[in-house]
């Protein structure tokens, strides 16, 4: 298959660029480099270098390579950005993802494989957060996804398109000589790293006082590797529908910063803040629908696993995929 891929360069696009060439597919991406890094693409790769609001950009590229699928990663992703900022959140997730739609309507290509978050569920009401469970987003990152979703769904059944839609829980860890690199750096596990390299002298603890078993959120952390799988295996299988991609297990960030302690040995020093808007106390999924109807299975998701890659990855690129002594430069 021929897979446009938009966001490929980022962190978890360019994994699933990786896994599908060696799945023999041709992975082509369209990317505006604002959060992506091209030593994360192979030389080889056919790159669009465009923005998803460029509609006359978008509908060329979609119209040369004719795909059959496209995923669709590239978006703005910090919730915390997102509640001083709505309105690019809006412009970039919003209109940029509909601007995408137009564009693949335009020629007639139909399948797409969307990066949705489990910020669509906001607080959760039960747990695990099932794929049936009620979405009142709290932050406008989570709405966002919620909208474009909504709107595949009226794509879905007016125009025939069939959407697959993947609500990932945390993303983490590395592969090999991809692994994560983002500036600001907002997610736990980079951040705890970062201390241990001897980058940043303590991690931040936002919130101690959720009531949880330790007092700090819980999250439901999900090896890169097991996300890029998952949509791999999706579009082989061109299966449509709304699937969780998490373990069913939740963590907190206390027990996360203890196994970065293990793995690194580095005390790693704690400095406790104040909650973070936007932050649901705990979340964590019910994976069983992806198993079951996909197939798909968490392989790399032991959180010792996760860290453990993401420690190498960090130890080799301690200045991300710029830094001079990074393997791939
Ligand atoms: P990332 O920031 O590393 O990657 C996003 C990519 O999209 C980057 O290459 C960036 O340059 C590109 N991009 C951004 N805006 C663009 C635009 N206007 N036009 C063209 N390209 C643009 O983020 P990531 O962590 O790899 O996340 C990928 C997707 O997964 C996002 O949609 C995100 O919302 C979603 N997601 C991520 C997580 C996570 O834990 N990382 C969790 C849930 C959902």
């Amino acid at each position: 298959m021929k897979i446009f891929v938009t966001g490929g360069a980022g962190y978890i696009g360019s994994q699933c660029v990786r896994l599908l060439a060696q799945r023999g597919h041709t992975p082509i991406v369209y990317d505006n480099f604002s959060t992506g890094h091209r030593a994360a693409l192979p030389d080889s790769i056919q790159l669009f270098e465009g923005d998803i609001r460029d509609f006359a950009a978008l509908t060329a590229a979609i119209g040369e390579t004719k795909p059959d699928v496209v995923m669709h990663f590239a978006a703005l992703a910090l919730v915390a950005e997102s509640m001083r900022e709505p309105e690019r959140y809006f412009e970039v997730n919003v209109s940029g993802g509909h601007c995408l739609l137009r564009a693949m309507l335009a020629h007639s290509v139909k399948r797409i494989v969307f990066s949705s978050s489990c910020a669509t569920y906001g607080i959760a009401q039960a747990l695990p957060l099932q794929e049936s469970s009620a979405t009142v987003p709290i932050n406008p990152y989570g709405q966002s996804k919620l909208m474009f979703e909504q709107m595949l769904h009226w794509y879905a059944s007016v125009h025939q398109f069939e959407p697959l839609i993947f609500r990932y829980f945390n993303a983490a860890g590395a592969w090999d000589d991809l692994g994560e690199d983002h500036e600001p750096e907002t997610h736990l596990i980079p951040n705890v790293l970062r201390v241990a390299l001897g980058r940043q002298h303590a991690v931040q603890l936002y919130g101690g006082d959720y009531e949880t078993a330790d007092g700090s959120c819980v999250r439901d952390f999900i090896h890169v590797r097991d996300v890029a799988a998952a949509h791999v295996l999706g579009a082989e299988q061109a299966q449509s529908g709304t699937y969780n991609l998490g373990t069913g297990r939740g963590v907190s960030v206390l027990q996360i910063i203890a196994l970065c302690r293990k793995i690194s040995g580095h005390a790693i020093p704690i400095e406790r803040l104040s909650r973070r808007a936007g932050d649901p106390a705990v979340l964590y999924a019910d994976a069983q629908k992806a198993q079951s109807e996909l197939g798909w299975r968490a392989e790399f998701s032991d959180p010792e696993r996760i860290i453990a890659d993401a420690w190498r990855w960090h130890q080799q690129h301690p200045l991300g995929y710029h830094a001079p002594d990074s393997t791939r430069r």
